[in-house]
This record gives structure tokens, C-alpha cells and sequence, in this order.
């Protein structure tokens, strides 16, 4: 286009064995991609139809291609006639793809404890933590997540995990907050604070089985200072009478 315009300039190309070999590298590479979804049980587990779509529209402009600039669909029926067709399509498609693909941060249910350490160490603060009722509600901003992966490597439970997600409502969700995961919290056996998520307090209790696990950090206090007294009884007891001197 450029060529034929007033201007008579074009891009210089590279040679075509180059391109080639090049746009067989990306085929090969998304090929892979695609196998280690489908065969490898760790990649399969939280893989969804989206994933499988940005590989397959990664791909489809080279190799729709790569079929045209060596006519290997020529004769096959329908194809043939309209793989250059084809071809634009899919690059229109990868390009409107672009716009709507978002590196977000996920938090995978079966692993996650609700520990809150990846929020700590966010260094954008887009992850937050509020605890809400019997929940602990984890929300998110995908525009305020610089994709660091400061909260994949904290993850004592390698349950944080940094995934290319297609989200048309996500563009538009420029200023609030998503939840991406909450945990059922425990109650403090003495004063029905809920004080820790279910699954981290399971996860401690099968390595401690001390009885003050069950209480929150103010009945655990509360609980040592009685201890201490019983241990020293002289301590004045809050409250109790002073012995008047004569
Ligand atoms: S650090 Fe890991 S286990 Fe803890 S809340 Fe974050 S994702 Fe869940
Ligand atoms: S990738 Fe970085 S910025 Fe995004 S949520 Fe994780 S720690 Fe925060």
C-alpha cells in the first residue's frame, strides 16, 4: 500500500526463506502451547475455552499464511478459494484480540488458603483484602496490575498464578475493583471473632495442635495473662480489693 500510494516507498521485506523459517518457529511454538494444555494435567487444571482461543488466534494469521504464499490449500475445496480471505480475517482478529487481552492475576480455590501474603506483597496495592461477614473477599484491578508476579512468588501455596484472560467487560472496567476470590473465615472458640480463613487454620492445625490455635490473638492474651496468674498468684487480679495498710 505504501508502494502504491503517492509516496512510491515501501518497507524493505525480508527474504522469503527467512520468513519462512520465522513464521514456522511461531506455528511450532504455538503447537507446543496448545499440546502442553491439552496433555500436561498441571497446565490442563483452570485451563478454559479462553485460553485455547488466544493461542489459535496467535496463530491463524501465520499459518493461513504460510498455506497462501505456498498455495498448499489451492485445490482443497472452499479453502482454496478463500484463504486469502481468511487470512486478513484473522489478523483482524488477532488485532482486535489485543485490545481486549489482559494479564491477570488469578487465585486457584483448591490450593489457595486465603493467607492474604500475596497482598502484602503487591507492590501496586491493587490486591486488597477486606474481610466481609463470614468471608474474606480478595478484589483486584487488572489496569492497576503491573504483572510483576511479586504475588506468584510469595504464594507459599503456589496458588497465585498470572494468566492472559480476553475480556470484552473487563475494558470497560477501568476504575472498580473485581472479586477474584473469597475464603470462609473460622470463629475464635472463646469469643465468636472470626479471626483466620478456614482452610490456613487446617493447614497449621495438622503441624501445632496447641489448644490456643482455636482462640483469635485477644483471647489468646487475655489467655496468657491467666496462665501467668495462676503460675504467680500474687499478681492483683483487676479489680480485686486493695490490702489497706495500717
Ligand atoms: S498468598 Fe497464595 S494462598 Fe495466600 S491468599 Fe494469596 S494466593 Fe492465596
Ligand atoms: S502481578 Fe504484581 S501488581 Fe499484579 S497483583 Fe501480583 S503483585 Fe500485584
Amino acid at each position: 500500500m505504501w508502494k502504491e500510494s503517492w509516496l512510491g516507498w515501501a518497507w524493505s521485506t525480508l527474504p522469503d526463506k527467512t520468513a519462512d523459517w520465522m513464521t514456522l518457529l511461531v506455528i511450532v511454538i504455538a503447537a507446543f502451547f496448545l499440546a502442553r494444555r491439552l496433555v500436561w494435567s498441571e497446565a490442563r487444571t483452570g485451563t478454559s475455552w479462553k485460553d485455547f482461543v488466544v493461542i489459535v488466534v496467535a496463530v491463524l494469521p501465520f499459518l493461513t499464511g504460510y498455506f497462501l504464499a505456498h498455495g498448499t490449500l489451492d485445490k482443497v475445496a472452499f479453502l482454496g478459494d478463500n484463504l486469502r480471505l481468511i487470512h486478513v480475517l484473522s489478523g483482524e482478529a488477532m488485532i482486535l484480540m489485543a485490545v481486549f487481552l489482559f494479564c491477570v492475576t488469578r487465585m486457584i480455590p483448591t490450593r489457595c488458603t486465603g493467607c492474604a501474603a500475596c497482598e502484602l506483597s503487591c507492590p501496586t496495592g491493587t490486591l486488597e483484602s477486606t474481610d466481609k461477614g463470614t468471608l474474606r473477599v480478595f478484589n483486584y484491578s487488572h489496569y492497576q496490575c503491573i504483572c510483576c508476579a511479586a504475588c506468584v512468588n510469595t504464594c507459599p501455596e503456589n496458588a497465585a498464578e498470572l494468566r492472559h484472560d480476553i475480556s470484552p467487560r473487563g475494558f470497560f472496567q477501568v476504575f472498580s475493583k473485581q472479586e477474584i476470590r473469597s475464603a470462609e473465615m473460622m470463629p475464635c472458640q472463646k469469643c465468636g471473632a472470626l479471626f483466620v480463613p478456614e482452610r490456613l487454620f487446617t493447614k497449621i492445625h495438622k503441624a501445632f495442635t496447641d489448644e490456643y490455635l482455636h482462640l483469635c490473638p485477644n483471647c489468646r492474651q487475655i489467655n496468657v495473662v491467666d496462665v501467668n496468674r495462676r503460675m504467680a498468684p500474687w499478681i492483683k487480679k483487676p479489680g480485686a480489693p486493695t490490702q489497706s495498710t495500717k
